[in-house]
């Protein structure tokens, strides 16, 4: 079952996102925040696709937001994590502080949305 979660920076960025994917689509569909360096902005996408690309631009230099690349400080708590069989790792959000690509400062956090869907 995906769910979702809230994503903000300090400059004004503010967005959902969903995570993993449907019980039935689940071998093919795995979403998670990743870091649009063309948008300036965090996108959803879809993780299991041949060639993951931003759904916004089509860019395919899109990078993870599990990536050590974009954590600033890792948090203790986590947020979300779904285990993607398919990639061979655990995809984990924590309460930490990630690289926001609109203000290029660690001021980005992820927070548990409210919407469960499958
Ligand atoms: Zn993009
Ligand atoms: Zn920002």
């Amino acid at each position: 079952m995906g769910s979702q979660v809230k994503v903000s920076c300090k400059c004004g960025l503010n967005k959902s996102i969903l995570i993993g994917g449907g019980m039935e689509s689940s071998s093919y569909e795995c979403f998670f925040p990743c870091f649009c360096k063309n948008c300036s902005d965090v996108v959803e996408v879809n993780l299991l696709d041949l060639n993951p690309k931003c759904p916004e631009c089509g860019e395919e230099n899109i990078i993870a937001f599990d990536n050590r690349l974009l954590i600033g400080e890792k948090g203790k708590q986590v947020i979300e994590s779904w285990h993607a069989f398919e990639l061979g790792r655990e995809l984990l959000l924590t309460n930490g502080t990630y690289k926001c690509p609109k203000c290029n400062t660690q001021n980005l956090r992820f927070s548990m949305g409210d919407l469960y869907w499958d």
